[in-house]
């Protein structure tokens, strides 16, 4: 420390030392009478004009000190730009340039002075703030209208708080730190922030974004013993407020942990999963409901974790999704789902879903030729699956990676349609060769006029459209009959089959075979469901 204060110092330090050295020659000069001496040398030896020499010695010096004096201004302006830099630089790496808030760097920076704080800490509130509706804007308004969003924002948070007690995490995420008296103030202002974000948003386009936010609070040391458990607590909470229907505060409590512990000892077994590749696809049938005849197969990932729980894909995908472990879980399924396909008569397709979080992989068309090409799967008998989120999410993105696909001949269908946000301007730019129904619209139309004339509708945009069209969730008789009669192309249910593992599946397409046609024999003879059901249960 000592050192160091030093070298910052040197310069004062040198130039204090040479005064001393100065005074200390000046008081031995006065003291041995120099200057009288010098006087009387200067007088008798006139000669020598020793004067003179003194003149321009004492003219030289003054100058060298001016010299001195200005290049030690300079040096000291230099000094201070270069602080002045490494302030900037710091400042950068700290902060959020769209918000002007401390970013993740500043957090960790917090959390790590709060970890080494000596004494007592007081009383820390962690307010973890993430808001509702922020992709809707992002997708339908554009990511402009999302920037300024943000930007108001930081802004009604620093309404709240004090700006260096706020962070941006990136995305639609938000943290606040700061010293609290009680947990009452901190509930009063978790309050306040979803009040304040819950307003809605004038945007430049004179357009209005409406949304909200939900907010996560835990207190240091009333909830978590270490600092750095505040925030994990805080997001906890958070959770829990999206859980309860957003737009509201919650405060944390230790039922919240074991949640959150669960999600961390999931992603673990997730990447040993994935190591020992243990999540394997499964397929689900789809019929031509014209024909009857079996058209193909949808690949369903299916995973028992060590603890022999069937884990919901809805879980594990969002998870990898999350984690980033998407990429290399969808590349294992693909390769194992076309080496599966590839042993099923030709005229069988596989159908595969992809998620949102890949379409940012500008690269992905092109991996799914490549393991198409290793597999021995010819392009046409593939169709990958795609949600709206995933189109809308990035545009550009996704209409490069399904140019890429139409332009090698793997067709492309819209799943779940209808339940995403896009809009059909945004849909008519890509090129679709099926539209399916999701199954909340199949399970309610019979009895929900409203819906019987969404379904309607949906159909008849395929017809116009020559797109072909999947009913998906099919469960019952009566549905088929009135999917045919309103002219839905494909369907897929549990009245045909749910996904089932690949060691079934000859049996499955050589009983349709023999039949001819898997829902022709069923609408004859009930018998054949139980008979497929009983192929599925391998009894
Ligand atoms: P999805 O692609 O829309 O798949 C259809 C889902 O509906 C499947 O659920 C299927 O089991 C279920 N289903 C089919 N017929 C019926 C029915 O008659 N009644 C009912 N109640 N349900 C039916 P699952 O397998 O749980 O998958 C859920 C979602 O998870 C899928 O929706 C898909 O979005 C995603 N998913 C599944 N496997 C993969 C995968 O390998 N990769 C990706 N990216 N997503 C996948
Ligand atoms: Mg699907
Ligand atoms: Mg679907």
């Amino acid at each position: 420390m000592i050192r160091s204060w030093v070298k910052k110092r040197r310069m004062h330090i040198e130039a204090l030392a040479l005064t001393g050295l100065g005074v200390v020659i000046w008081l031995a000069a006065i003291r041995h009478d120099a200057f009288e001496t010098l006087a009387e040398f200067v007088e008798t030896h006139e000669s020598l004009e020793v004067d003179e020499v003194l003149t321009a010695v004492v003219v030289i010096g003054l100058l060298g000190l001016i010299y001195a004096l200005s290049r030690l201004g300079e040096l000291h302006g230099e000094i201070r730009k270069r602080s002045a830099a490494e302030r900037d630089v710091n400042w950068i790496a700290n902060h959020d340039s769209l918000t002007r808030l401390p970013n993740r760097a500043g957090l960790n920076a917090r959390l790590d002075a709060l970890a080494n704080a000596m004494g007592p800490r007081g009383r820390i509130a962690y307010y973890s703030i993430d808001l509702d509706g922020f992709k809707r804007v992002n997708d339908l308004l554009g990511h402009q209208s999302g920037d300024e969003v943000l930007i108001a924002v930081a802004e009604r948070l620093r309404a709240i708080f004090e700006p260096e007690d706020i962070f941006r995490l990136g995305g639609d995420e938000f943290v606040v730190i700061e010293k609290v008296r009680d947990l009452a103030e901190a509930a009063a202002k978790a309050r306040r922030v979803t009040n304040f974000l819950c307003r809605s948003y004038e945007l430049s386009s004179s357009m209005t974004a409406e949304l909200g936010a939900s907010v996560g609070l835990a207190l240091d040391p009333d909830h978590i013993d270490r600092p750095k458990q505040g925030l994990l607590a805080a997001d906890a909470a958070m959770y829990e407020a999206k859980k309860r229907g957003k737009g509201i505060a919650v405060v944390f409590e230790q039922e919240m942990k074991a949640a959150l512990e669960q999600r961390a000892a999931l992603e673990i077994s997730l990447r040993d999963a994935l190591k020992k590749c243990v999540i394997t696809p499964h397929y689900q049938p789809l019929i031509d409901l014209k024909t009857g005849s079996l058209r193909g197969f949808e690949a369903l990932a299916r995973w028992m974790d060590n603890n022999g729980r069937q884990v919901s894909p809805i879980e594990f995908i969002g998870l990898a999704e999350e984690t980033g472990l998407i990429v290399e879980l969808s590349d294992q399924l693909l390769k194992r789902a076309c080496r599966d396909a590839a042993k099923w008569p030709p005229h069988l397709r596989l159908a595969f879903n992809l998620s949102p979080a890949q379409f940012s992989d500008r690269l992905l068309g092109l991996r799914i030729l490549r393991i198409l090409a290793e597999e021995g799967l010819p392009p046409n008998r593939l169709e990958i699956e795609v949600t709206e989120t995933a189109i809308v999410k990035d545009m550009e993105a996704a209409e490069a990676v399904l140019g890429d696909l139409n332009a090698a001949g793997i067709h492309v269908a819209l799943d779940d349609f209808g339940t995403g946000y896009s809009s059909l301007s945004q849909l008519s730019r890509f090129k679709f060769d099926k539209i399916k129904i999701d199954r909340s619209f199949v399970s309610s139309f019979q009895d929900d006029e409203r819906q019987e004339k969404i379904v309607r509708a949906m159909l008849g945009l395929g017809q116009g459209l020559g797109i072909a069209t999947t009913a998906e969730g099919i469960e019952t008789e009566s549905q088929v009959r009135s999917l045919q009669a309103l002219g839905c192309d494909f369907g897929q249910g549990y009245l045909f089959g749910k996904a089932m593992p690949p060691e079934n599946i000859e049996a499955f397409i050589a009983h349709a075979a023999a039949d001819n046609s898997v829902s022709d024999a069923y609408l004859m003879q009930d018998e054949l469901v139980e008979t497929i059901e009983k192929i599925r249960l391998g009894t």
